[in-house]
């Protein structure tokens, strides 16, 4: 399989795996990531960071806002948690706006 069907077939996996999380199959869903990211792994390219960000990084359930994580704004600090395993994401919402990089994500 060449890297470019490699890295579309990752993406519709997390896409896929979105979807099963959203009709509570989360079990499935989680096993969709773990494969997406076998294939990045394989492939060697890096999930992009808007896929990146719909799954949580440690347990890697799909997060859906209100199911599977709890979004909070304090005092314009964004912060996501996975509901499943208890992961905590910030993000500065200032900090954002100047730099769109997102290298703290990595
Ligand atoms: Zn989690």
């Amino acid at each position: 399989m060449n890297k470019k069907t490699l890295k579309k077939r990752t993406l519709k996996l997390i896409n896929d795996a979105i979807k099963l999380a959203e009709e509570g199959n989360l079990e499935l869903a989680r096993k969709y990531i773990m494969l997406a990211r076998e294939y990045s792994n394989k492939g060697r390219f890096k999930i992009p960071l808007e896929y990146k960000r719909k799954f949580c990084r440690k347990c890697l359930t799909p997060l859906i806002p209100g199911k599977t994580e709890r979004i909070r704004i304090k005092s314009k600090i964004l912060v996501r948690s996975c509901l499943i395993c208890g992961w905590i994401r910030r993000y500065d919402l200032r900090k954002n706006k100047e730099n769109k990089s997102g290298t703290s994500d990595n």
